[in-house]
């Protein structure tokens, strides 16, 4: 069989290009005992990939050069030499980026097509959902009445933390990039407050305005400047989420911020990073969580769908400039 696949064609410096990225054809092998061939459906990007191009060590493994980019995916069994799966099941599990391709049966899990529709799967029934989940509740642990802000708050995570923190009754303030993504937020996702941080210059008196009782909780997605705005208004025992540093992933040096160690002393402030995968022996529970919440509609979603298998090196970049608001998939047919 004939594929397409794409592949890290170079490294990136700085933000990634479309020249990293290279298309080409393959023949695919046939499949062993414990197989299945699957057909692409729909694509996940996520920010977390920007690292994996960098030939660097960290908690994902890097890409390698002239390999396929690897991200989550949800395809439909074509053939099956696995007792487990039967053609036209849906499965969703890390596939290369690939019209078709072979996976190992246990690497992949399988959807039950009845819960929500087959892209979910990628973001808030998936890895997305569950981090904004355990960060919220494990981390954040916001109470009635507290304040709570998000950056990144209009993406495929912040979205649901949002609303996560909503379900508690607190106060809650994002921080996006768009007039259009904050109107959203708080007509349809519930959000107290949402603050542009590419119209409004983000200070610690803006945060202060907006946040009068001060900030108890913060799930930050983004780092750099805004989440040094947010910081000088955290209240004494106030819980932060550092879930992700997007404002940072291009940098090729780190922005210079204040030091917050004083805060953090002074206020005993405690601030946790996480990688999802530290409560995988969890997700369980924060699936059938997310899957209620879905079903009784306490929970909503967005997502930014971009046809086209051809287009995933463009959404990709796209999340870098804010273009996707809620989580970005890419349908391949
Ligand atoms: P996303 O929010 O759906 O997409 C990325 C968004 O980031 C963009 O839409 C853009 O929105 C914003 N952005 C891009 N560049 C920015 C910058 N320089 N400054 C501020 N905002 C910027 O992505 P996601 O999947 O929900 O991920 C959100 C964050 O969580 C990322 O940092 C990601 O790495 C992290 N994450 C961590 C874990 C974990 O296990 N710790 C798991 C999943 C995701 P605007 O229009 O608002 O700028």
């Amino acid at each position: 069989m004939k594929i397409t696949q794409i592949v890290l064609a170079s490294r990136p410096n700085g933000l990634p290009v479309l020249e990293n990225f290279r298309t080409e054809e393959k023949e695919l092998k046939s499949i062993n005992e414990g197989e299945v061939l699957l057909g692409a459906c729909f694509f996940s990007v996520d920010p977390y990939m920007r690292g994996r191009m960098n030939d660097s060590k960290s908690y994902a493994a890097s890409y390698e050069l002239n390999n396929p980019i690897v991200g989550a995916c949800v395809a439909r069994v074509i053939e099956s030499r696995s007792p487990g799966f039967t053609i036209g099941d849906f499965v969703v599990g890390y596939l290369p980026w690939a019209t078709n391709s072979i996976a190992k049966a246990e690497a992949l899990r399988k959807i039950d097509t009845h819960l929500a529709p087959l892209s979910y799967n990628l973001g808030i029934l998936g890895m997305p959902g569950l981090t904004a989940y355990f960060g919220m509740t494990e981390i954040c642990k916001p109470k009635a009445g507290e304040t709570v802000v998000i950056s990144g708050a209009a993406g495929a995570v912040g979205i649901v933390a949002g609303q996560i923190a909503k379900l508690r009754e607190a106060y809650v303030v994002g921080i996006a990039g768009t007039d259009e993504k904050c109107k959203l937020l708080k007509e349809q996702f519930g959000f107290d407050e949402a603050i542009n941080y590419k119209t409004l210059q983000l200070t610690d008196k803006i945060i202060a305005g907006i946040c009068p009782k001060g900030v108890d909780a913060y799930y930050d997605n983004v780092g750099g400047e805004i989440s040094s705005s947010v910081f000088a208004n955290l209240n004494f025992h106030s819980r932060v989420a550092v879930c992700g540093q997007i404002s940072q992933y291009n940098r090729l040096k780190p922005a210079i911020v204040p030091t917050i160690l004083p805060e953090i002393l002074t206020k005993s402030i405690l601030v946790q990073g996480f990688i999802v995968g530290n409560f995988s022996s969890r997700f369980g529970e924060g699936f059938a969580h997310l899957t209620q919440w879905v079903k009784e509609g306490k929970l909503k979603y967005k997502e930014t769908i971009v046809q086209g298998f051809d287009k995933l090196p463009e959404a990709f970049l796209d999340l870098f400039s804010g273009k996707n608001l809620g989580k970005m998939i890419i349908e391949v047919g």
